[in-house]
């Protein structure tokens, strides 16, 4: 690859989703990437770098599976498209329903398919109004969201996500969408325990209820832990606490499982690593392993008595719903999911190893705490252990140490004052010692 030319290239024709242009400008310009095997990526000028977020959160088999490569060629060649809109299906559409619903949480078992997980959050925002609406309550529209959120960059989705910087434009978000606090012990729970803390965080959720009135609100969404706002954990009894609030005020609960979903906590799904029973789920990313995109909203039991075993159309739908090459894809990533016993592989070893390694940091001078559960983790940076004030100006030093992992061959991304961590379920025990010893030899850079 000729390097210099693709950057340049890059930088005058290419717009990068959360950047900001004139700063990869003066930088010279992004990597380039070009290639990937396992956990592993290499760029245009042949550096390999240990892929420690997966992507983006989604590469949960890892990089180079030849069998989904053949499964979208076979489709391809087969059938490349079709609409599932006007009374037709195709045979890969109809078994990824199938497999879905056989390991999907709570006997959820019907599925409505858009492309990301933005548009899958835009339609479960729909399926939870017109299910209210259906049932002769069309007030009952609100969506009661949390701070720390991700749910996504549309305008419906950008508005569930809990980031004030993506609300710094008008009319985002959209009308009858609310943000609760949600527990975040280390940085928001000075002086307090931590089940002090998840009381104080529940407190605020029903009181956000109260507040819009439960008689005005359609749902609650809430990913099973918190993944692009710092792999924020929920403290015990968080989620039975928010399944209590929701059942008291007869309040759908929709679980954002993008990140979650596919194995990442040990188990499938977070739902089931939490005991939520959610009435919807929201799925993307590990759905095809990030190989095409596709994504799911997920339901059954209440919901689709009314929007499924009752007369009425729902007026919603992408020209890719379903897309057959990517569903073909999905489909073979599930199996390979069984077939390799990927998720109990998370869920026994390789996820309590990859958490207890990490947890031995805690004994660096920067290191304050680590989060997380399966193969979701955040390395919370400070250099005040006791007090927890946060570093000045925020996320400084977490974007040094993240800069200098990115140049010494391992991925990861700062978040405030965290390095998160999501690399491909399939990693193994010498892939995470080198890992961890990387961030150790990293951090110790930034001693003193
Ligand atoms: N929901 C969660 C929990 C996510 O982490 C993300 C993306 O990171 C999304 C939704 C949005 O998915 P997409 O980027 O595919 O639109």
């Amino acid at each position: 690859y000729d390097t210099s030319s693709i950057r340049a290239l890059d930088l005058s024709h290419h717009m990068h989703p959360f950047a900001d242009q004139q700063e990869l400008v003066s930088e010279g310009g992004v990597r380039v990437i070009t290639r990937g095997e396992g956990v592993y990526l290499w760029d245009s000028e042949g550096e390999r770098l240990l892929d420690g977020m997966g992507g983006l959160w989604c590469i949960n088999i890892g990089y180079g599976r030849k069998e989904l490569v053949e499964a979208a060629a076979r489709q391809m060649e087969e059938l490349p498209y079709y609409n599932t809109f006007f009374k037709t299906t195709t045979p890969v559409a109809a078994e990824l329903a199938a497999e879905i619903a056989s390991i999907s949480p709570n006997g959820l078992d019907r599925i409505f398919y858009s492309n990301s997980g933005s548009e899958a959050n835009d339609t479960n925002i729909r399926l939870a109004r017109l299910y209210w609406t259906r049932l002769g309550r069309p007030e009952r529209k609100a969506i009661i969201s949390r701070h720390n959120a991700y749910h996504g960059s549309s305008i419906g989705s950008g508005s569930l996500t809990g980031f004030d910087d993506m609300h710094d434009i008008a009319g985002v978000p959209i009308a009858d969408v609310h943000h609760a606090p949600a527990p975040f012990w280390w940085r928001d729970g000075r002086g307090q325990t931590v089940e002090e803390h998840c009381a104080w965080a529940l407190d605020r959720l029903e009181e956000t209820i109260l507040h819009v009135g439960p008689e005005n609100v359609a749902a609650f969404i809430g990913e099973p832990v918190q993944g692009a706002g710092g792999v924020l954990t929920p403290p015990p009894g968080y989620w039975q606490g928010v399944q209590e609030i929701c059942r008291r005020y007869d309040i759908l609960l929709i679980c954002d499982e993008v990140i979650c979903g596919f194995g990442r906590t040990g188990q499938w799904f977070g739902s089931q690593t939490y005991a939520i029973e959610p009435d919807i789920i929201t799925t993307a990313k590990g759905l095809s392993s990030g190989y095409l995109p596709i994504s799911a909203s997920v339901f059954g039991g209440r919901v689709a008595s009314v929007l499924m075993d009752k007369p009425g159309r729902m007026n919603h739908g992408y020209t890719c719903s379903g897309h057959p090459v990517a569903a073909a894809v999905a489909l073979e990533n599930i199996r390979i999911l069984k077939r390799e016993r990927i998720v109990e592989r998370v869920g026994e070893e390789i996820g309590p190893y990859f958490q207890a390694r990490l947890r031995e940091l805690l004994d660096h001078p920067l290191v304050g705490e680590v989060r997380g559960v399966g193969l979701m983790a955040a390395v919370e940076l400070t250099r005040d252990k006791e007090g927890r004030t946060p570093i000045e100006p925020v996320s400084s030093l977490a974007t040094s140490v993240r800069n200098l992992c990115f140049k010494t061959g391992l991925t990861t991304r700062a978040v405030r004052d965290s390095l998160v961590f999501s690399p491909p379920l399939v990693i193994s025990k010498d892939e995470i010692d080198w890992l961890v010893k990387r961030l150790r030899d990293n951090l110790n850079q930034f001693v003193g």
